[in-house]
C-alpha cells in the first residue's frame, strides 16, 4: 500500500490538482504529493471516500486540502467548479489528470456500448473538460504541468481491449497536442503508460465487482500504485527547463501489454 514518507516541505506554496484522488494511482500520488508540501485539490465523485482520505492525509502531513466532488464527464459541474474556485486557490501548478477506468473485457463485435460510453466520456472527454478548464488558470500564471494517464493500452492494443484501448491511444494524442499548442506558454505536459497497477481498484471496476475475474494480479509482481506516484513525482520535480514527455512503465515480469510471466511473485 502507500509508504510512509517523512514530511518535506520543498513545494511549499505550490497546489496540485489531482483528479480520482479517492483510490488508486490517484490516491497514492495524492500522499506523495502531500509529502513534499503541495497544497491539493483533489477531485472525485465518492464524496465520503474523498474525504476520508483528505483527513488522512492531514493527519499525516500539516498541508491545506481542498475538495472537489464531481463526475469529470459533466462540462458544467467541471467548468463551474474550476472557474469559481477561492483565489488561494486558483494558481494551479500542477494538474494529473488521472481519472478513467476501463469496463468490460470482450471482443469488438459482442462490446457494451454503454462501457464504451462510459470509457470514452470519461477517459477522452473528462479529461478534455479538466484540462479545458485548469489550463486558463496556468496561463494565467505563466508556469504549469500538465500529466495525464494514459496505459500500456495505449500503445499496445490487446485482443478485447478495443475501446479501452482507442481511449487511452487518444489520451497519448491529446497530451502531443497540448504539449505542442502549450510550450510557448512555459506549460509542461506529459504523459505516464503504465502496465498492470495493484493497490488499485482498476480491475474490480472494470469486471463490475466480480472478484474472480479481478484477480489477475496474484500470480505475479504488477506495479504499484506508490511506483507510479513516485514516477509522476520525479516527472514533476525536474527543473522547469526539462519536459519528460511520455513514460511507458511496466513491471519487469510485464514486457508487453499481453506478456505476463505469471510465475509467481517474483520479489
Ligand atoms: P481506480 O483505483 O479505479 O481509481 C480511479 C479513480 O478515478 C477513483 O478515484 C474514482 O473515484 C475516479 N473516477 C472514476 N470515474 C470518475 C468520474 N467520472 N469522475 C471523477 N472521478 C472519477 O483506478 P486506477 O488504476 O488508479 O486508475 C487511474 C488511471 O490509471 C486510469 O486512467 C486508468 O485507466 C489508468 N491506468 C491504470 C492501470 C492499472 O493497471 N490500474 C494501468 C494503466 C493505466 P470515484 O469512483 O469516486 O469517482
Amino acid at each position: 500500500m502507500n509508504n510512509i514518507l517523512p514530511f518535506d516541505n520543498v513545494n511549499q506554496g505550490k497546489i496540485a490538482c489531482i483528479t480520482g484522488a479517492n483510490a488508486g494511482i490517484g490516491l497514492s500520488t495524492a500522499y506523495y504529493f502531500a509529502s513534499k508540501g503541495y497544497s491539493l485539490i483533489l477531485l472525485a465523485r465518492r464524496k465520503e471516500k474523498l474525504e476520508e482520505v483528505a483527513h488522512q492525509i492531514k493527519s499525516m502531513y500539516p498541508i491545506d486540502i481542498l475538495l472537489i466532488t464531481l463526475d469529470v464527464r459533466n462540462e458544467m459541474e467541471v467548468s463551474k467548479a474550476f472557474s469559481s474556485l477561492p483565489e488561494a486557490w486558483n494558481k494551479i501548478d500542477f494538474l494529473l489528470n488521472n481519472a478513467g477506468k476501463a469496463k468490460g473485457f470482450a471482443p469488438f463485435q459482442e462490446g457494451n456500448l454503454a462501457h464504451w460510453e462510459e470509457m470514452i466520456d470519461t477517459n477522452v472527454k473528462g479529461l478534455i473538460y479538466v484540462s479545458r478548464a485548469v489550463i486558463p488558470l496556468m496561463m494565467n500564471k505563466k508556469r504549469g504541468f500538465i500529466i495525464n494517464l494514459g496505459s500500456i493500452a495505449g500503445k499496445q492494443t490487446y485482443p478485447n481491449g478495443n475501446v479501452y484501448c482507442a481511449s487511452k491511444a487518444a489520451v497519448i494524442a491529446l497530451t502531443e497536442g497540448m504539449r505542442i499548442d502549450l510550450h510557448t506558454h512555459n506549460i509542461r505536459v506529459a504523459s505516464i503508460s503504465p502496465g498492470h497497477v495493484e493497490d488499485t481498484e482498476f480491475a474490480m471496476v472494470r469486471f463490475d465487482g466480480d472478484k474472480e475475474r479481478a484477480n489477475i494480479y496474484s500470480d505475479f509482481n504488477p506495479l504499484t500504485a506508490f511506483d507510479i506516484a513516485e514516477t509522476i513525482y520525479f516527472m514533476a520535480s525536474r527543473p522547469n527547463h526539462v519536459n519528460i514527455q511520455d513514460v511507458i512503465i511496466m513491471g519487469t515480469q510485464q514486457p508487453t501489454a499481453t506478456i505476463v510471466h505469471r510465475n509467481g511473485r517474483v520479489e
